[in-house]
Parts: C-alpha cells; sequence; structure tokens
C-alpha cells in the first residue's frame, strides 16, 4: 500500500465549553486535546488503515508526550517527529461563536513547530513516501516551507504525487513567505482540495465554473471541493460528480475538513471511483463533528463504512 507523508504542526487545542467572542473575559476550557491539522489528518489516515508519517516536532513536556502518544497509538510513524528541549508545544486556544465562526489563539510561531528542520529521519522518510499531502496552516515559517517544498520537489520527481489543501486561516495569513508558499504548493498538487471560497485564491475567475475550468487547464489533474453540509464534489477532464453529506448531530465540527481529506487522498490512492471515495469522506467529515475535540472523531474504516451503508443523506 503506498504510504503517504505529511508536514506540520502538531499541537494541542484547548476549547471553550461555551459560545460566545473571543477570550476577553474569564471562561469555561476544556483540553488539552492532540491537534493541528495535518496532524489530524495525519491521524485520520492512519485510522483509515493507510500506512503514513507526519514530519513535525513538539516540546519535551506533556502536551508533546500527550500528542505522540495519541498518534503513535493510532498507527502513525511518528520517527520525524523531534521532541524540542528548547521550546514548547505549540497550543491553540479556541472559541465558537454562536454563528459557528471560530475565533483562535495561536501560540505557534515560537512553539516546537517552528523548529521543524531536515534530520536523518526526515530524509529517510521522504525518500520513502508515495505521497504528500500539504495543509496551507504548515507553510508558517520558512524552515518548514524549505521542508514543504524540498519533499514535494522529491516525492513528484520519483513519481509520486501531491494534495493540497489551503485550510486558510485568517490569523496566519499576514506571515511572511506564505502567500508565495501557498502559491508554489498550488502549482505542484495533482489533487487541490478547497473548502468554499478556497477555490478562488488562486484564480482571478468570477464563477465556479471558470475557476476550476482554469485550474485543470493549469495542470491540476483534480479539484475536490468541500461544502459543509452541503457535501462535496468531485471534477477532472474526465467529468464531476458530487455527493451529498451525512445527517449526524454537530457537537464540534473542527476537523471535519482534515478527516474528509484524510479519507479522500487514501481512497484516491487506492484507485476507487470519485463518487464512492466523496462518499466515504463525506461519512469521515461527518463522524469527525459527532465527537468534542479536534482528533476525537477521527474514525476507523469499518466506522466510515458503516455510516455510508446505514445512515441518511442530507
Ligand atoms: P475545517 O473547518 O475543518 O477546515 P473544511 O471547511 O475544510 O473544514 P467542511 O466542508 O466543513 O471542510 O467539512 C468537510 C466535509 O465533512 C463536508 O464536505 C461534509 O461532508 C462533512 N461535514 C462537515 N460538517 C458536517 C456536519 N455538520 N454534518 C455532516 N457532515 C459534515
Ligand atoms: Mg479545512
Amino acid at each position: 500500500m503506498k504510504k503517504l507523508l505529511t508536514v506540520g504542526e502538531i499541537l494541542v487545542e484547548i476549547m471553550a465549553t461555551e459560545q460566545g467572542f473571543g477570550f476577553r473575559e474569564p471562561i469555561t476550557l476544556v483540553g488539552p486535546f492532540a491537534s493541528g491539522a495535518p496532524a489530524i489528518f495525519i491521524d485520520q489516515v492512519a485510522r483509515f488503515g493507510q500506512p503514513c508519517a507526519i514530519i513535525s516536532a513538539v516540546g519535551k513536556d506533556d502536551f508533546g508526550t500527550l500528542c505522540l502518544d495519541r498518534l503513535r497509538g493510532d498507527g502513525v510513524d511518528v520517527s520525524a517527529v523531534s521532541q524540542d528541549p528548547e521550546r514548547p508545544t505549540g497550543s491553540a486556544f479556541v472559541r465558537y461563536r454562536p454563528d459557528g465562526q471560530r475565533d483562535f489563539v495561536f501560540n505557534i510561531r515560537h512553539s516546537a513547530n517552528a523548529s521543524i528542520a531536515a534530520t536523518e529521519e526526515t530524509e529517510r522518510l521522504i525518500a520513502g513516501c508515495d505521497h504528500l499531502h500539504v495543509m496551507g496552516t504548515a507553510l508558517f515559517s520558512q524552515a518548514v516551507i524549505d521542508l514543504v517544498l524540498d519533499a514535494a520537489r522529491r516525492i513528484r520527481a520519483r513519481g509520486g504525487t501531491i494534495s493540497f489543501d489551503p485550510n486558510i486561516r485568517s490569523e496566519l495569513l499576514h506571515l511572511s513567505g506564505l502567500r508565495e508558499a501557498l502559491e508554489t504548493v498550488f502549482a505542484m498538487a495533482d489533487l487541490f482540495m478547497p473548502s468554499g471560497n478556497e477555490l478562488f485564491l488562486f484564480t482571478k475567475a468570477q464563477t465556479e465554473e471558470a475557476a476550476i475550468r482554469e485550474i485543470l487547464d493549469g495542470g491540476t489533474k483534480a479539484v475536490v471541493i468541500k461544502r459543509g453540509l452541503e457535501g462535496a464534489s468531485w471534477f477532472s477532464r474526465d467529468g464531476h460528480v458530487s455527493v451529498p453529506a451525512y445527517r449526524v448531530e454537530e457537537i464540534d465540527p473542527t476537523g471535519a475538513g482534515d478527516c474528509f481529506g484524510a479519507t479522500f487522498v487514501c481512497c484516491w490512492l487506492r484507485g476507487m471511483a470519485p463518487a464512492e471515495a466523496l462518499a466515504l469522506a463525506n461519512a469521515s467529515g461527518a463522524l469527525a463533528v459527532r465527537k468534542r475535540g479536534p482528533m476525537e472523531g477521527a474514525a476507523t474504516a469499518d466506522e466510515i463504512a458503516r455510516l455510508v451503508r446505514s445512515a441518511s443523506r442530507l
């Protein structure tokens, strides 16, 4: 089976138990939960049963140990996750607004994640993996950007493939070098997996149809659009298909896009038909929102297949 690699932040998430705006007054928080978009993604890949690894860094502290134990326990190869004695594990505080939007306070730039760098272990993984998945949030420091671009070029040169989820967080967009790095990864991606308006990040097109045509003409093999409660769509030069979402009770929306992406990429690497892959990926996103905590809803392939067989579509 193909081995999947991602690079990027592992952090803990601490979340507000009540809705509201920001963190300007004392509130009740719950956590720490293992998190970070690349970490959620790769945990779901492992739970789906695909060989996989993450290149990252955590601190030599309890938060780092919590995350490493969790990922290792679920089957992720963490041999290239370093434990930095100088910097703490990153953290993100999150609070939901009444309309479902989220406020984040990230503590990541000076965390261990900023020390992700090439080592013997990262070299070995880059040489041994068949597919690289890139999350836009991972590209927050020049060291990570250099590592991701080097991994992408080498995996591609060996005939491997790249998927890209821009996963834009407005709190991080101002960071220097991020925009250029996003464009470089976009240009190399076989699979582009935006959510909502992220489709228009790299085009001047005004309509979805025009944007997709431009992206496919530019050499991207397929575009997968995540549409939340409206499910998801696949577009390639051979055609397109949309598949509705599953009806579940939403407890915590964090992680839906990452789990969706993980399951979709695994199915795509296994050569599954797009409609079948979208159904499993939608089910994976639906299961992700049923549990509190970013990674707690990552489900096994059996659980995902069971939802596809039994659930009602929205
Ligand atoms: P994120 O905010 O995690 O980055 P995203 O915007 O990348 O998410 P979404 O479109 O929100 O991605 O979610 C991905 C998929 O998960 C959707 O296409 C849908 O199939 C499923 N999903 C998300 N939220 C729900 C929900 N409340 N109920 C059922 N399915 C959902
Ligand atoms: Mg997302």
